[in-house]
């Protein structure tokens, strides 16, 4: 990872020295997502590359412009939630507590050199670097779940990219876990099935909670590894 130095957080106004990584670590169709720790706490930070120009044909301004947007969304939908278990708490309507809004913060960097995450805007482009930061979401129960199938599988298979929605069942929120897909030495088990270089991702990615370490497993990767 490369060093940082200082970046700004909008709503605080408040200077954090952070380190991002120097290499894309997930990507959706119009965001880059790099890794990112802020005070030894693993984070996210997101960048637009396509915002309907074509990729790589986002430019600074337009990269804020669109992740203020984003974070403005979020925060409008937070609100809402938060609303609306109030709203269900006065009138004493059981309703899920485990459905949360990311958090999440504008940094902009302030550094004179740039990061080199940062570096990948439209050529000719100009203004300060902006990321939309949020915490590296992970389910705690998923998280050690995954890591126990692993290890089940006498480490041939991960789960890959595991979905989960709540449902009520019989009067009880549960998390229900979906699209149910698999990396596997043979690479046999079906759509979706990376075989070997999706286990190694896994094993790259799976950041071990203190679950991993409470049920006494090998642990793989921690955050202040980094
Ligand atoms: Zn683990």
């Amino acid at each position: 990872m490369g060093a940082m130095g200082a970046m700004s957080s909008s709503d605080v106004h408040q200077d954090l020295s952070a380190t991002i990584g120097d290499a894309v670590f997930s990507a959706g169709k119009t965001k880059h997502v790099y890794k990112l720790v802020i005070m030894n706490e693993l984070m996210v930070a997101k960048k637009f590359f396509n915002c309907g120009n074509g990729i790589g044909e986002v430019s600074a301004a337009e990269n804020e412009s669109f992740l203020v947007s984003e974070i403005t969304r979020l925060k409008s939908i937070a609100w809402i939630l938060d609303e609306f278990k109030d709203t269900a708490s006065v009138k004493g309507v059981d309703i899920s507590q485990d459905i949360t809004v990311t958090e999440a913060w504008i940094f902009r960097e302030s550094n004179i050199t740039a990061s080199k995450a940062s570096g990948l805007f439209a050529n000719g482009s100009s203004g300060s670097a902006v990321w939309l930061v949020e915490p590296r979401r992970t389910k705690a129960v998923d998280n050690a779940f995954s890591h126990y199938v692993y290890i089940a599988s006498k480490k041939t298979f991960v789960l890959a990219d595991v979905q989960g929605s709540i449902v009520n069942i019989q009067g009880i929120d549960t998390i229900v876990l979906f699209d149910m897909m698999m990396h596997t030495t043979e690479q046999d088990s079906g759509v979706g099935d990376c075989g070997k270089p999706g286990i190694n991702t896994f094993t790259e990615q799976h950041i071990c909670t203190y679950m991993c370490g409470s049920l006494g497993f090998e642990l793989m990767n921690q955050v202040d590894d980094e």
